[in-house]
């Protein structure tokens, strides 16, 4: 390993009773990291986050944040993590600045460096001009980048998003993830969400958990290159029999969908199933790349599994 890891979680277990909520797991997350941690509901990623954030304590495993023990030294690991939680603890009735100061003073930030970071913060997260309006009166997209704000206010080197962007608008949710990325080139994140286009604009990594096991981990090089398909679909006007298909070098599988429409996996190119087609008149109307979306690879992990538990 060429860096030391900001989170090693090594064969982590929760039960809760009877129930196992996370079963064996064990990932890394390394300085550029920004990780996509998704999973259907039920699936273990709340009791993950709240473990790794230290507010949930383990059946097994260990937990180590910038090389320190999360059991052992707790306050010390801590000291390395920022946490937005699904529901971020804010005051409604503080100003931004009364607020983030309250923050800073919890995580022990010394009071002559307090102005600094409070001005770093809100610069990071475009704070900067509403310093002194209540938190109550912020729209939903400004009380998130307070959120935010209150998860860095430490520079801490790993930060962990709990579905930062759920009840935003478009713009702000557009927002949201500039800021994510820009945070991304500073420290290590986890991002857990249920919006995959979501993880694919913004992380480099993703890992899916079902039923408490991790069942997915790539980077995104190894998702696109696993989204890279030989499955075509393809439409024709006076398609032939699939037999006569099958004859052709190029075509090595056909599924007929219904009487014009096939799922055609080729050997090669497409460009040798359109020639094929426009050759033998077949009628071509459609050829559409048949992918394996993130989506697809997240309903083939997951499907009839979460909560049914
Ligand atoms: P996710 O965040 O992926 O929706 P959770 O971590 O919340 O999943 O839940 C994982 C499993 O643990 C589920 O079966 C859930 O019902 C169960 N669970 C979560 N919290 C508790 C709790 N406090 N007591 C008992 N069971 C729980």
């Amino acid at each position: 390993m060429s860096s030391q890891a900001l989170i090693s979680v090594n064969n982590l277990v929760r039960y809760y009773g009877d129930v196992c909520a996370v079963n064996d797991i064990s990932f890394e997350l390394h300085a550029g990291d920004i990780l996509g941690f998704l999973g259907p509901n039920g699936a273990g990623k709340s009791t993950t986050m709240q473990i790794l954030s230290g507010n949930l304590a383990p059946s097994e495993g260990e937990i180590r944040i910038n090389g320190v023990d999360l059991l052992e030294k707790p306050g010390d690991a801590k000291a390395a993590l920022g946490y937005l939680p699904e529901n971020p603890p804010l005051y409604r009735e503080m100003s931004v600045d009364e607020y983030l100061h309250y923050c800073a003073r919890l995580r022990r930030i010394d009071k002559r460096s307090i102005g600094d970071a409070l001005d770093l913060a809100k610069e990071r997260c475009g704070l900067t001009r509403v310093n002194r309006r209540l938190i109550g009166n912020l729209s939903k997209g400004f009380q998130q980048r307070v959120g935010i704000a209150q998860a860095i206010i430490h520079s801490p080197h790993v930060i962990i998003l709990d579905e930062p962007t759920v009840g935003l608008d478009p713009i702000q949710i557009r927002e949201i993830r500039d800021l994510i990325r820009e945070l991304g080139t500073q420290h290590g994140i986890i991002l857990s969400t249920h919006i995959l286009p979501e993880v694919e604009s913004v992380c480099n990594r993703v890992q899916i958990i079902n039923a408490g096991e991790l069942v997915y981990a790539s980077d995104m090089q190894g998702l696109l290159a696993q989204q890279s398909t030989d499955r075509y679909e393809i439409s024709l006007s006076r398609p032939p029999a699939t037999d006569a298909m099958l004859a052709s070098d190029c075509i090595d599988r056909v599924e007929q969908l219904d009487t014009h429409r096939f799922i055609v996996h080729v050997r090669g190119e497409a460009d040798c199933l359109a020639a094929e087609a426009v050759h033998n008149d077949w009628g071509l109307r459609r050829l559409v790349a048949h992918e394996h979306s993130l989506e697809q690879i997240f309903v083939n992990l997951t499907l009839g599994e979460g909560e049914a538990r």
